[in-house]
């Protein structure tokens, strides 16, 4: 009688080994501390939400074009991001500028539910897509102008703006729970300030922890 394999013949995932390759060079060595958001960025595909052809290059230490003139960010500013959002798995998250979708995916594996805004009909159809195949149910979408917030959702736990504002959007700030945190890029079109705001009862509590450079928000309280 013919032995059969014991083992089911698992379809090999063939970015695994350059995933973790990032999340040891890259992130691990940047100074990323979270294990929660190593562990989220050693799991999601990032190949996936880059555009075709594009796929080898996903997990290399720099953001990628993914159409309509945007871009996807580092590994790095995702991880760092993310981990200064504190996110605790109880948390709501608001997201500006959805884009590809991999920011909000890591989002999503961290806390509870994630209400993401971009104003780029096309991306943020395609984000959706994606999360969905990739079996993330905790993301609402929508599309429209981010400076603005979700006032129909806030407060939120936390706030996220991939996309870089000339000033903090007072609508942003005003959705914040107290102790909630806004993490949004600041400053000219061509560099921002990466931006760290804490709402206290008093009011916020401010830090700038790197220069950076994100596309412009563009919107009511952005970039016109
Ligand atoms: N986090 C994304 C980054 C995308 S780039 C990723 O990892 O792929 C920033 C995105 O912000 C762009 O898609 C841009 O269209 C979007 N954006 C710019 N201004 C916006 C606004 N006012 N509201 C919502 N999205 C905005």
């Amino acid at each position: 009688m013919q032995k059969k394999s014991q083992k089911p013949q698992r379809a090999r995932d063939p970015y695994e080994v350059a995933r973790r390759r990032m999340v040891k060079e890259q992130l691990m060595a940047g100074g990323i501390r979270d294990p929660r958001v190593l562990e989220a960025m050693a799991k999601i595909p990032r190949h996936l939400f880059v555009s075709p052809g594009m796929e080898v290059q996903s997990y290399l230490d720099r953001p990628l074009p993914i159409g309509d003139g945007q871009t996807i960010s580092q590994p790095m500013m995702v991880a760092l991001m993310s981990e200064l959002l504190e996110i605790q798995p109880t948390h709501r998250l608001l997201e500006i500028g959805t884009g590809s979708g991999y920011q909000t995916a890591v989002l999503a594996e961290l806390c509870k539910h994630v209400f993401t805004i971009e104003r780029l009909k096309d991306l943020s159809l395609q984000a959706r897509r994606k999360l969905y195949s990739c079996g993330y149910s905790n993301v609402t979408f929508r599309i429209g102008d981010g400076t603005l917030g979700w006032p129909q959702e806030a407060p939120f736990d936390g706030i996220i703006a991939t996309a870089g504002a000339p000033l903090v959007p007072e609508a942003l700030k005003d959705q914040l729970v107290i102790g909630g945190r806004l993490v949004i890029p600041v400053g000219s079109e061509e560099t921002q300030d990466l931006l760290v705001l804490t709402r206290t009862r008093q009011g916020f509590q401010q830090e700038r922890r790197t220069s950076c450079r994100f596309v412009k928000m563009i919107g009511a309280q952005g970039w016109r």
